[in-house]
């Protein structure tokens, strides 16, 4: 899927701009989650023309969720996807310049900074509002990516159609592979839950929820070893317990719910991060260590990684680059 929005994107830069000349703007965000909108309709309204570019998947995680009932303004619940609409439509609104396209490098040793797009625009700006978010990580075997789009999966709300009234596994303990095994218990005939430790990292709540549904079977001390399958799709998994013997579950879904890695790769050279890569930010403001850059939303948060932190921390960075640009001469 990203592979296909890639091509997409890069499809529709070459209007935008002449190759090898930089445009310059004054505030440039990159990342469109809650956090990247949430800094767009601030900037915008303080009259700072921001430009944003959507990232890799526009809209952010959300847009791979269904229900979210706690985003506050939402009596009633609404999907992800529909609420990053808003999200959106309200950024636009106040004169946001949205674009596609994805960043691939940057400079930022001195200012203004650079940031490549598609690995050909380069965009010069006065400050910089990185809102890049974070990406599903993944188990890291051969056989997950031999068998990735033909039975495994990072999305249960993306692909778990496919595998209606079927039997699928979710790996993962925490918050996001209790929601996946949920969600999936809706369309799947059959959901194993593969934890490794002997207990859940998921809130209670959600674990409650796991516990009520009879057709998720959680195995606890259970760790990945193969995906297998027949004629390239996969038919089943391999575990190993904690007596060390080979478990094996027929299953043609395989989804990985352990968690994420933040989107911080192309400035890393220049930005304090900790050592999973998380930007840091000088506590109580979206600051980095680079003045003018500006961090919000999961790609700086290991701890909250909700929507509406991410739309706080947006906030944040918006009001630090309009006082960062109102104090300097460019
Ligand atoms: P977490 O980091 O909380 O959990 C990751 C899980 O994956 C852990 O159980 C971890 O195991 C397991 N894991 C990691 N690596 C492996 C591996 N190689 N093999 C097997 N298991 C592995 O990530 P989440 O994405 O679940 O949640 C991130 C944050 O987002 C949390 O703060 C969470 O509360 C929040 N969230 C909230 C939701 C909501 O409120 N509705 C929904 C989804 C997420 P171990 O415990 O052994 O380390």
């Amino acid at each position: 899927m990203s592979m296909f929005k890639k091509m997409e994107l890069s499809d529709e830069k070459s209007d935008k701009q002449p190759e090898g000349e930089p445009e310059k703007v004054k505030c440039l965000i990159i990342g469109s989650g809650p956090a990247g909108y949430t800094a767009a309709i601030y900037a915008a309204r303080a009259n700072l023309n921001p430009v944003m570019y959507e990232g890799l998947e526009p809209g952010g995680q959300l847009t791979t969720t269904t229900d979210v009932e706690n985003f506050p303004g939402y009596p009633d619940g609404v999907t992800g996807p529909v609420m990053m609409d808003d999200f959106k439509k309200q950024a636009a609104r106040f004169g946001t310049d949205i674009r596609p396209g994805i960043a691939t490098a940057s400079d930022l040793s001195s200012s203004p900074f650079r940031v490549t797009i598609d690995d050909s625009i380069i965009i010069e700006t006065d400050s910089l509002i990185i809102a890049t978010g974070a990406t599903a990580k993944y188990l890291g075997i051969e056989s997950e990516k031999k068998y990735m789009g033909s039975g495994v999966s990072a999305c249960a709300t993306c692909d778990g159609f496919f595998y209606k009234n079927q039997d699928v596994a979710v790996v993962g303990g925490g918050d996001t592979a209790a929601e996946e095994a949920l969600y999936l218990s809706g369309i799947c005939k059959k959901v194993y839950l593969i934890i490794r430790k002997d207990h859940m990292r998921a809130t209670k709540v959600m674990q409650q929820r796991v516990m009520d549904k009879e057709n998720i079977t959680v195995l606890y001390e259970h760790v990945t070893r193969e995906i297998v399958g027949e004629n390239g799709v996969v038919t089943g998994v391999i575990l190993i317990n904690s007596l060390g013997e080979e478990v094996r579950l027929e299953i043609s879904g395989f989804f990985v719910a352990i968690g994420h890695t933040p989107n911080s790769g192309i400035f890393r050279d220049y930005l304090e991060t900790d050592e999973v890569g998380y930007i840091k930010t000088i506590p109580g403001t979206a600051k980095t260590n680079i003045e003018g850059v500006f961090a919000c939303g999961d790609v700086m948060d290991p701890h909250y990684r909700q929507a509406v932190t991410a739309a706080g921390t947006g906030c944040m960075a918006a009001m630090d680059t309009e006082k960062f640009l109102g104090t300097r001469k460019f």
